[in-house]
């Protein structure tokens, strides 16, 4: 069974008079183990697939299935347990809380879910352990650099039973150092069972997922990843007008 199954998935927004079509006809499986990076053009619809496949949006047409179950199907409280319990979602602007600290932020999920501050509080710890920020767990997020907080926001992605990742550019502000760092913790959290969905314009950091799902006029093309393909998908970047790739 797919973790992540979008079937016939569409979107668009009203503006105006006109409709914009953010998402046309995307079909997606994600399995328990796989990487799936998302690249594509500025507008092209990367965060709005993301926003849909974690529950956050409703899309025009087409279902979202998460470890099978249909969120249409799913009473509001329902879909919100959901979204807590196996969906870890690494926001474009991070969203910690400012008044909360490091290991507060990434135990927040846990205590939600019900969990007793104090061994919710250990378990955050041992996820800040692994992101390498051990020394760091009583800082508040505006004493810490932005790779830090990248990696905070990834601690509490991947905090619980989250079995489905969902991140949209969580690189985007870092070094290609740090990026990589934090690339590597979602793929070992995809080798020990998640599946994840990672939206990035660096072709570098998208040949670290098993496939690339390349958006482009508001349709997809899936691809297999090897090193030759990374180079046709940054070439197909580089041509659509966008430069550099930060656009992307
Ligand atoms: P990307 O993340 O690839 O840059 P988005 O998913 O943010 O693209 O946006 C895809 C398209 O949908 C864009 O044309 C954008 O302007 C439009 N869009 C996204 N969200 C909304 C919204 N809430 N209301 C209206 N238009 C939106
Ligand atoms: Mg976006």
């Amino acid at each position: 069974m797919s973790i992540l199954d979008l079937q016939g998935l569409s979107k668009t927004f009203a503006d105006g008079d006109n409709t914009i079509h953010a998402l046309r006809d995307i079909d997606l499986r994600v399995a328990a183990g796989e990487l799936v990076a998302v690249m594509g053009p500025s507008g092209s619809g990367k965060s709005t697939l993301l926003t849909i496949a974690g529950g956050l949006e409703a899309p025009t047409s087409g279902q979202v299935l998460v470890t099978g179950r249909d969120l249409a199907e799913l009473n509001p409280d329902e879909r919100a347990g959901i979204r807590r319990r196996t969906i870890g979602y690494v926001f474009q602007d991070l969203n910690l809380i400012n008044a909360l600290t490091a290991a507060e932020n990434v135990s927040l999920p846990l205590e939600l879910d019900g969990m007793k501050a104090k061994p919710a509080r250990t378990e955050a710890c041992t996820m800040l352990e692994r992101v390498g920020l051990a020394d760091k767990v009583h800082r508040f997020p505006d004493d810490l650099s932005g790779g830090e907080r990248q990696r905070v926001a990834i601690a509490r992605a991947l905090i619980g039973d989250h079995r489905l990742i969902l991140a949209d550019e969580p690189t985007g502000a870092l070094d290609s150092v740090n990026g990589e760092d934090i690339m590597r913790l979602i793929r070992r959290a995809c080798d020990d069972g998640a599946a994840g969905v990672i939206v990035t314009h660096d072709a570098q950091l998208a040949a670290w997922a098993d496939r690339i799902l390349f958006l482009r006029d508001e349709r997809a093309i899936d691809h297999a990843v090897s090193s030759s393909s990374t180079d046709l998908l940054l070439e197909a970047a580089s041509g659509s007008g966008t430069s550099g790739g930060q656009g992307l």
